[in-house]
């Protein structure tokens, strides 16, 4: 087995390489995230140019970012840096039905101090077991991949309804964006190709074809599934509003 000369990886991860000075790709990538994205003086002037732009895009807006908040230390923080920045976050939890009774608090809490809208999105419990137990038995290191994939898709619609460009995240890419891929896979089809084993779920593209054979498979499974009881507030009145409200505004915009 061999380690590198700087952190802990080893052989054992299965894309690992390592230079002439057995420094490895992972410590290299995390030196050029470092350098394509660095911190001190250089760091904050980027910083205060994407918080004008953020300022400045949001003038007429009651929200000018989506900040997704946990009640973990890293969004807390986030969420106080942008009140304390001037900008006009809406607070977006999300329950996957694991939440503690301390986190819940912390979301209170924070988002009253603060002043901030809090918008929680509670997930159906029975199909967040069908989603979390279909990962547990494909045996793939990402047991709780659903919740990330939800937590990303929940801050998109949000900032789609709400007419909002910018999503401020409390996570360190130059850290945990270094893992390797086989640890960390993230996309779509990963996640159909997960869920697609378990019982009575079918998960399509939108090719007319696979739609209809789909739907052939729901129908011969002839038991009844929850469904998409979920993200309650969010009703189809609500999304279409605003949606017609963010498109006219593109026009009267190119106009
Ligand atoms: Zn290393």
């Amino acid at each position: 087995m061999i380690r590198c000369s700087r952190c802990v990886s080893d052989t054992t991860m299965a894309e690992i390489t390592f230079n002439k000075h057995g420094i490895c790709n992972f410590c290299e990538l995390h030196d050029r995230f470092v350098n394509m994205h660095p911190l001190g003086p250089e760091g904050n002037k980027r910083l205060s140019t994407l918080l004008s732009k953020i300022k400045k895009e949001g003038e007429n807006k009651t929200y000018d970012c989506i900040v997704g908040l946990s009640g973990g230390a890293d969004s807390t923080a986030l969420l106080h840096w942008a009140v304390q920045n001037g900008l006009k976050p809406l607070a977006v939890s999300f329950d996957n039905g694991w939440s503690t009774d301390i986190a819940v608090k912390n979301i209170r809490n924070a988002t009253e101090i603060l002043g901030v809208e809090l918008h929680t999105i509670i997930a159906d419990w029975e199909e967040m077991k069908d989603l979390q137990r279909a990962f547990l038995k494909a045996s793939v290191s990402d047991a709780d991949a659903p919740t990330d994939y939800a937590i990303y898709s929940i801050l998109y619609k949000e900032a789609i309804s709400e007419g909002v460009r910018f999503s401020l995240n409390g996570h360190s890419f130059r850290a945990e964006g270094t893992v390797p891929k086989s640890w960390s896979y993230f996309d779509g089809k990963y996640v159909k190709s997960v869920i697609s084993e378990t019982e009575g779920c079918f998960i399509t593209s939108y090719d007319p074809n696979e739609i209809a054979s789909s739907i052939e498979k729901v129908i011969s499974w002839n038991k009844r599934t929850n469904g998409r009881k979920r993200i309650t507030h969010l009703d189809n009145k609500i999304i279409a509003k605003k949606i017609y409200y963010l498109y006219k505004s593109i026009l009267n915009h190119n106009n």
